[in-house]
């Protein structure tokens, strides 16, 4: 029996978590379980899985939640509660899945106490990768990718050699700009950018997609996770999302994984691994899906894509500031604050104004993010 601790529970990733871990009784216990503010959707959780934790960041809610509550169950709040469960709570699996910067600091505790890490947020990886993966050298804790991208690529590089590849090929929907033109995405809309072809996301990713900030979050992480360079790690659009991402070896042969897109897949390889445990989530008739297609992506229409890209080349504290950017400007955008096209540039005017560092220990990267934030919240 695992036990498993779940940041951000109420998120898109956190209930797909649940629905699995519902459907393993003998495999998988909770241990706790988070959320923000959604207190609604907590309860219920509490009640079904019965977890030791439970915390809220929003102490409001928390406050709300205690109110309302029957049972005398101990509620932990704010920043320091996640840090305490995640640091006393009794687990073996911890699923990270918080959104954004705000899953850096119970990852990192989950690290020091030797677990496995189901990663989940990206973030953690594309703000402090070398920080991050030196810590889970240092505290034998496995880091498992959730992101389906890096759990496809992880599936294709079981028994192979890293020496041995020549490149990792993340696939990319194109999310639902796709099809529009540069000059389109000067009047889109929220609701617009929030409608996904293939998946069913929270909104920070979603809008992520939109822009294929996803897309450069993720080839930083593909980085980290499987140490590569740069220049071995491509970008292939590819509308059906079908194949989840691809792995050229030196010898030209190029092993695929496949599956119709549906999180519960990378969470449960995630849990079970290096086990694979049978499930009737997902059937693929390949015959249905007539056709699986290819294309370059246009870095000139999904400038974040570039800016990815290039920030990754630069190193040290770039991808924080990015990052930090980035977060503040889907903020401003989703509260109709700023336009579409204005993120990157938020991103841009970040990455000019804030002084970069090489190599940043801990403290700077949270120094960088806090910074950051302040600035771009100035943008107008
Ligand atoms: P959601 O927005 O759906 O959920 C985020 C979770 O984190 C919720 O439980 C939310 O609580 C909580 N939360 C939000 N802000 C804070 C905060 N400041 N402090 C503490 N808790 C917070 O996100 P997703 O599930 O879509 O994504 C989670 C992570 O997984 C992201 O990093 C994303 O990039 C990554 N990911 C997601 C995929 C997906 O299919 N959704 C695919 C691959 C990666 P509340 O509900 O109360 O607001
Ligand atoms: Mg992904």
């Amino acid at each position: 029996m695992k036990k498993i601790f779940i940041l951000g529970s109420t998120g898109s990733i956190g209930v797909n978590t649940l629905n699995v871990i519902r459907d393993y009784p003998d495999l998988f216990r909770v241990s706790g379980i988070t959320a923000n503010s959604n207190i609604d959707l907590l309860m219920e959780q509490v009640e079904e899985f019965k977890p030791e934790w439970v915390v809220i960041s929003d102490k409001s809610a928390a406050k709300n939640f205690a109110l309302r509550s029957s049972d005398k169950i101990e509620i932990l709040e704010g920043e320091e509660g996640l840090i305490t469960a995640t640091k006393n709570a009794d687990y073996d699996i911890l699923l990270s899945a918080l959104v954004g910067f705000a899953g850096l600091s119970p990852t990192i505790e989950g690290i020091k106490r030797r677990k496995r890490i189901a990663l989940a947020n990206k973030e953690t990886l594309v703000v402090a990768g070398e920080f991050i993966m030196d810590l889970a050298k240092k505290y034998f804790s496995e880091i498992i990718p959730v992101d389906s991208e890096h759990s496809a690529i992880f599936q294709c590089l079981a028994g192979e050699k890293t020496s041995e590849v020549g490149k990792l090929i993340l696939t990319a929907s194109g999310g639902p700009f796709l099809e529009n033109t540069f000059e389109d995405l000067k009047s889109v809309s929220v609701a617009d950018a929030l409608n996904h072809p293939n998946w069913d996301m929270g909104n920070k990713i979603s809008i992520d997609s939109a822009s294929m900030m996803n897309k450069g979050l993720e080839v930083i992480e593909a980085h980290w996770l499987f140490n590569l360079p740069k220049n071995q790690i491509d970008v292939v659009i590819h509308p059906q999302s079908i194949i989840h991402s691809m792995v050229e070896f030196v010898d030209g042969s190029i092993k695929a994984q496949l599956s119709k897109p549906d999180m519960k897949l990378p969470i449960i390889y995630a849990l079970s691994y290096p086990n694979r445990l049978q499930n009737n989530y997902t059937q693929t008739d390949l015959c249905k899906i007539s056709k699986l297609t290819f294309f370059e992506p246009d870095f000139r229409k999904f400038e974040c894509l570039k800016i990815a890209f290039d920030v990754m080349q630069i190193g040290g504290t770039a991808p924080c500031i990015m990052n930090a950017a980035n977060e503040i400007a889907v903020e401003m955008f989703l509260n109709e604050k700023i336009k579409f096209l204005d993120i990157p540039k938020v991103i841009s005017e970040s990455l000019d104004k804030i002084e970069k560092v090489s190599h940043p220990d801990i403290e700077t990267i949270f120094e960088c993010d806090r910074k950051t934030r302040e600035l771009a919240l100035t943008y107008n």
